[in-house]
């Protein structure tokens, strides 16, 4: 079956004409998609055999919420949403002073088996869609009655273990025919697949990036992310210089503070020692517990003592607020695998 809701306007064009249809039904059918057509039988100027051409041989993909959970302490929500195959995908939507943001996942799973990730530690079944990632966001906007103006791919999966339908699905939001998101308003983050780092950087799209580093020895990142040992630190950083030389774009490195692991006086100097010089900011997210893992916060004094050390070797950092803890909303916290009983 084609997903015709993964297709730009040239490709559904040449994928209808090439069936024998006029040209011009493609923008219609387009139209119809924008408009959230559930079926094709609600698309009304489209002539019964397109329809049924388009019911036998392609589908409409979806993210149905079928859970909606709300924060107590912030206006965040955590939705879970069906998709066509019946395997689910978490998004959380929050709300900043700029406007609404979505966090959605790019793959049901993970494949990559960071140590202190929920996602990472139930598994992997397959990767989304253009779609699928379109779908959660417009499901979204639908619930909450507005507009989101921001996205960042932070959920479930690695985005550049799914470079293909991530570059992609940034295309098609961004155009015309779609949601419209600037890439601007965009950020990926990747635990660092170097060869990708490398072919989005020749992109040179607008879209923000994050690196999830986590550890600024390999010895000590390898124990916690497992694709350190196919892409070590080194590596990881030329491929980030080439992406900041080739896009002249500040990166985000993101490192979760765990108490006794990665949040020592020597652990800090060390990082500010491997970003001296780079164009980027680091955001420090204080550990979100995860079912199954044993690490625990860094004390605020610790936090406060790694930011100082850090902006005295005069790199940029901020510990992140963390958003929908009680709903299990916030960074590493969305899995896979549901009780029965929770949809
Ligand atoms: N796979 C991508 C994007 C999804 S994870 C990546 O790893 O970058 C989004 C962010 O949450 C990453 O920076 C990830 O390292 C971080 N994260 C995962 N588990 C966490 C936890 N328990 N506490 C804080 N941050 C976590
Ligand atoms: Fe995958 Fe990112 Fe979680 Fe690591 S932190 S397991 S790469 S989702």
């Amino acid at each position: 079956m084609t997903d015709i809701k993964s297709m730009n306007l040239s490709e559904l064009t040449a994928y209808l004409v090439e069936n024998g249809f006029e040209k011009f039904r493609a923008k219609q059918v387009l139209g119809w998609v924008k408009q959230d057509a559930a079926d094709f039988d609600a698309m009304k100027n489209i002539p019964q055999k397109l329809r049924d051409f388009l019911k036998d041989n392609t589908y409409l993909a979806c993210a149905e919420i079928v859970r909606i959970q709300r924060s107590k302490l912030d206006d965040t929500v955590k939705y879970l949403f069906r998709l066509y195959d019946g395997e689910y995908v978490e998004g959380v939507l929050m709300r900043y002073h700029h406007g609404r943001t979505i966090c959605i996942s790019s793959q049901v799973g993970c494949k990559m088996g960071c140590t202190f990730c929920a996602t990472g530690k139930s598994g992997f079944s397959r990767s989304l869609t253009a779609s699928e990632m379109i779908a959660q966001i417009r499901s979204a906007e639908i619930d909450c009655g507005e507009r989101i103006s921001n996205v960042v791919m932070m959920g479930m999966g690695e985005p550049f273990d799914n470079y293909d339908n991530v570059i992609r699905f940034l295309r098609l939001v961004s155009s015309e025919d779609s949601l419209c998101i600037g890439m601007r308003h965009i950020t990926i983050s990747t635990c660092g697949i170097v060869p990708r780092i490398r072919d989005f950087a020749d992109l040179r799209l607008q879209c923000g990036l994050s690196v999830s580093l986590h550890a600024p020895h390999d010895e000590q990142r390898s124990r916690t992310m497992p694709v350190n040992r196919r892409y070590p630190i080194t590596e990881l950083m030329n491929a980030v210089r080439y992406y900041i030389d080739k896009t002249n774009r500040r990166v985000t490195f993101e490192y979760a503070l765990i108490d006794g692991e990665n949040d020592s006086d020597e652990s800090a100097a060390a990082l500010a020692q491997l970003l001296k010089g780079l164009l980027c900011h680091v955001n420090l997210i204080p550990v979100n517990s995860v079912t199954g893992a044993e690490y625990r916060k860094s004390s605020i004094k610790r936090q406060q003592a790694f930011v100082n050390i850090l902006s005295s070797a005069g790199i940029n950092a901020t510990v992140r607020r963390s958003l929908g803890a009680d709903i299990d909303a916030a960074c590493g916290q969305l899995k896979r695998n549901y009780m029965k009983g929770d949809v």
